[in-house]
């Protein structure tokens, strides 16, 4: 009796281990070592850092569109928003949260007769060339070579 009670205790764990793997399937790496912006969040590559914090990394465009343009990454590496989960609704709050603060800091002019644009590329189609998820902020006075 006991041993049969043992032995459903471990199938219960087993299934409860495996139900979490299921619902959870993304490992994500923390960092890339061929990514180009993990290499920029630990300074191998140089940026023009407009913000830090132990998450969030951002950083001037270096071909910008706008008269403003920063990027706001994630200094976890994730691919793209298609990887994103809820794992990560804190850290995507925190970047989208930054953005109007810093479009300020960084001269967009204040809602509404200035303001700012956040571009999120996802993937081939979606125009993406950098694989490491980022928030683009572009803003400043028209017109911009882009968007
Ligand atoms: P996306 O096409 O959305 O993947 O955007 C990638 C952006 O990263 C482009 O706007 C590039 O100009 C920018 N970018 C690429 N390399 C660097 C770099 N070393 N420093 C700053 N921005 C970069
Ligand atoms: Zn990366």
């Amino acid at each position: 009796m006991k041993l049969a009670k043992i032995k459903l205790d471990h199938l219960a764990r087993h299934r409860e281990v495996r139900s979490d793997v299921a619902t959870y399937p993304k490992p994500t790496m923390h960092t890339d070592p061929n990514c180009i912006f993990c290499k920029i969040v630990a300074g191998q590559i140089p940026s023009k850092k407009v913000y830090e914090d132990e998450e969030v990394f951002a950083f001037h465009d270096i071909n910008p569109w706008a008269p403003v343009h920063f990027l706001i990454i994630p200094k976890l590496h994730i691919p793209s928003m298609a990887q994103v989960g809820p794992e990560h609704q804190a850290l995507l709050g925190r970047m989208l949260l930054l953005a109007p603060r810093l479009a300020l800091e960084q001269g967009a002019r204040p809602y509404p007769e200035g303001g700012f644009r956040i571009v999120t590329n996802t993937g081939t189609e979606g125009g993406q060339e950098v694989h490491h998820m980022h928030f683009h902020v572009m803003g400043g006075p028209r017109p911009w070579l882009r968007g």
